[in-house]
C-alpha cells in the first residue's frame, strides 16, 4: 500500500503533472482544431436530410410549398457535397501541415519540443507553423503542475486537471469560431457534481447543485435582460453552461469571483478591442475564454477573493 500511495505521489507531482498537461495541450489542439469542424459537419448533414424531408417541409411551409423540389434538390446536393470531404475524427487522420498536408511523424508531434526543433516551421515545406500549437501545450502543461502544486496528490487535483483541459478546448474554441460546444461544457456541470458528490473537491453536493443552476441562470436573466434592452444577443446559451460548470465545480459562492473577474478581463479586453482595432460594437466578442479565465483564477484564488466580497465567509 505505502508502494501505492509512493507512486500515486509521484505521477501527481507538479513536474508529472506538467509532462502530462503537455501531451494532454497536444491532444487539445487537436480538438480545437476539428471539434467544431465535425460539429459543422453534423449539423449541415443534419441540414441536407431535413431539406429533403417532404413531410416535414410541408408541415412547416404550409400544405403546398412552391419551392419543395428546389430545396430537396439542395439538400441532395449539400448530402452529396458533405459525402466528398476526406474522412475526419478527434483520434484520425493523423495531423498534417495545413500548406502541403506533410503528416507529422512522431518526432515532429512532441509537444514543444518539436516547435522549438523545428523553429517553428513545417519540415517539408517550411511553412510557419503558428505558435497558437505549443502555447496552448505550455498552458495546459502549467495549468495541471500549478493544479498539483496547489492541491497536493490527491482526488482533487485529478478532478480540477480534467476541468482545466475543458476550459482550454472551450476558451480557444470560442475563440476560433464563437461556438462554446456541449460537448466541452456539459462534461464541466457532470465533472463537478460527480466530485463533490464523491467527496473529491472541498464542495458539498448542495453547493455544487445550486452552484450549476444559479451559474446558469444568472447569465440567462442578465442576456435576456440585454436583448430586451438592446434587441441584440449578448452572450449565447454556450456562456450559461460554462459558468454553470464553474458553479458545479466551485460552490455557487464563487461565482460572483468568477463573473466579476471575467467581466473585467472582458469589459478591458472589449473597450480596448473597440477603440484601438475598430471593431464594431455589434460584432459580439467571445466570452467564453473570459468566463474561462475567470473560472481558473477563482479556483486558485477564490477563497481569498470571496472574502473581498463576502465578508464573514
Ligand atoms: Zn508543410
Amino acid at each position: 500500500m505505502a508502494d501505492l500511495a509512493v507512486s500515486v505521489g509521484l505521477l501527481l507531482s507538479p513536474p508529472a503533472m506538467a509532462i502530462l498537461g503537455l501531451l494532454i495541450g497536444s491532444f487539445l489542439n487537436v480538438v480545437i482544431h476539428r471539434l467544431p469542424q465535425l460539429l459543422e459537419r453534423g449539423w449541415l448533414a443534419d441540414a441536407a436530410s431535413y431539406l429533403q424531408d417532404e413531410v416535414a417541409m410541408r408541415r412547416v411551409l404550409g400544405a403546398a410549398p412552391l419551392q419543395l423540389p428546389v430545396l430537396a434538390r439542395t439538400g441532395a446536393a449539400l448530402a452529396d457535397d458533405l459525402a466528398r470531404l476526406p474522412q475526419l475524427g478527434l483520434a484520425m487522420p493523423r495531423s498534417r501541415c495545413p500548406s502541403c498536408g506533410h503528416g507529422l511523424a512522431w518526432h515532429e508531434n512532441i509537444p514543444l519540443l518539436s516547435w522549438l526543433r523545428l523553429r517553428g516551421k513545417c519540415s517539408s515545406c517550411g511553412a510557419p507553423i503558428s505558435l497558437r500549437y505549443p502555447l496552448v501545450e505550455a498552458l495546459t502543461g502549467a495549468l495541471f503542475a500549478a493544479v498539483a502544486w496547489r492541491f497536493g496528490a490527491g482526488a482533487a487535483t485529478v478532478v480540477y486537471a480534467i476541468a482545466m483541459a475543458l476550459l482550454v478546448a472551450a476558451a480557444f474554441v470560442d475563440l476560433d469560431t464563437t461556438l462554446l460546444p456541449d460537448q466541452l461544457t456539459l462534461p464541466l456541470i457532470g465533472l463537478g457534481l460527480l466530485a463533490a458528490w464523491l467527496g473529491w473537491i472541498p464542495v458539498s453536493l448542495a453547493d455544487a447543485a445550486l452552484g450549476a443552476l444559479f451559474g446558469y441562470l444568472s447569465l440567462w436573466s442578465i442576456a435576456t435582460l440585454y436583448k430586451l434592452l438592446r434587441g441584440a444577443e449578448g452572450m449565447a446559451e454556450g456562456d450559461f453552461k460554462l459558468l454553470a460548470g464553474m458553479g458545479a465545480l466551485l460552490g455557487w459562492q464563487a461565482l460572483t469571483s468568477v463573473v466579476l473577474l471575467s467581466s473585467a478581463v472582458g469589459a478591458a479586453v472589449g473597450i480596448y478591442l473597440i477603440v484601438a482595432r475598430g471593431h464594431r460594437r455589434e460584432v459580439p466578442i467571445p466570452f467564453g475564454p473570459y468566463l474561462a479565465g475567470g473560472g481558473v483564477a477563482a479556483l486558485f484564488f477564490g477563497a481569498q477573493l470571496s472574502r473581498l466580497w463576502l465578508p464573514g465567509q
